[in-house]
């Protein structure tokens, strides 16, 4: 995906284990030694970093305390030594990479200093920042990197009222229950937009899990789900258009009820 052009800098945002998931993956694409379809998976670079154990793939953490619980923040110390290693030339590979977890840990002066490098880094050094939080990076440090997201909204931890209502939903489209889905539409008409969306997600992540029999289908059967999820996708489409929560949950009672 990100093989055309790779930058030096990158914020990985994301929780912490899906974000070093994606940390490893854009890893694979910058140190495999392949000439083409990287990662291949199969080089000693790639073999290593599925290992972790490949030299230029150096992860950074929040030391721990005394009593070995990770520190609050990560101090300027640690990151002066990032600055000072970069210049030493990799070990095995091409490039060498720094994935800094909790990036967003990092204090004023320890982002400070990673400054310098991010402005003018090594040619074979690439940065990653994973962190949850984006907007705890300074504007001058967000500025400098390319942002991925380690997670589509698929994948995204779900937020469990959205999986209570998701189910309810598909339940109700189910039983061909027109009540109970005209109820919860009416319900989720209060909802905020953001709220909304994340319905409409989740429902849709539901309903692939069921098509790909990862979850019991209520009896939905394999053209029903397809339905479902072509009108999920259309109210998510209106949702995203500024339509009205009320509206766009309206006319999802109705389609669904018609659908059958
Ligand atoms: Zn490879």
């Amino acid at each position: 995906m990100y093989a055309e052009k790779l930058s030096h800098a990158y914020i990985v945002a994301g929780s912490s284990g899906s974000a070093l998931e994606k940390a490893r993956s854009l890893a694979a694409q910058m140190l495999c030694s392949a000439s083409q379809n990287r990662p291949c998976g199969a080089c000693r670079d790639c073999v290593k970093l599925a290992h972790g154990t490949h030299p230029d793939f150096i992860i950074i953490q929040r030391q721990t305390d005394s009593s070995g619980k990770p520190r609050r923040e990560i101090y300027v110390e640690q990151v002066r030594e990032i600055v000072d290693s970069a210049h030493i030339l990799p070990n095995e590979a091409a490039k060498k990479i720094y994935a800094i977890k909790d990036a967003d840990a990092m204090n004023v002066s320890a982002q400070n200093a990673l400054l310098k490098l991010l402005e003018e880094p090594p040619d074979f050094v690439a940065l990653l920042l994973l962190c949850e939080n984006i907007d705890a990076l300074l504007e001058t440090v967000r500025s400098r990197c390319a942002v991925v997201r380690s997670a589509g909204p698929d994948e995204l931890e779900p937020d469990p009222a959205a999986v209570e209502s998701a189910l309810r939903y598909l339940s109700a489209a189910a039983k061909g229950d027109e009540l109970a889905l005209l109820r919860l539409c009416n319900e989720l008409g209060e909802l905020t937009p953001s709220q909304a969306s994340d319905f409409a997600d989740t429902a849709l992540k539901t309903v692939s899990d069921m098509l790909a029999r990862r979850r019991d289908a209520l009896g939905l059967n394999e053209p029903a789900l397809l339905r479902i999820s072509q009108l999920l996708l259309r109210a998510r489409e209106y949702l995203k258009g500024n339509v009205g929560v009320k509206h766009v949950f309206g006319l999802l009672s109705v389609r669904t009820i018609e659908n059958r």
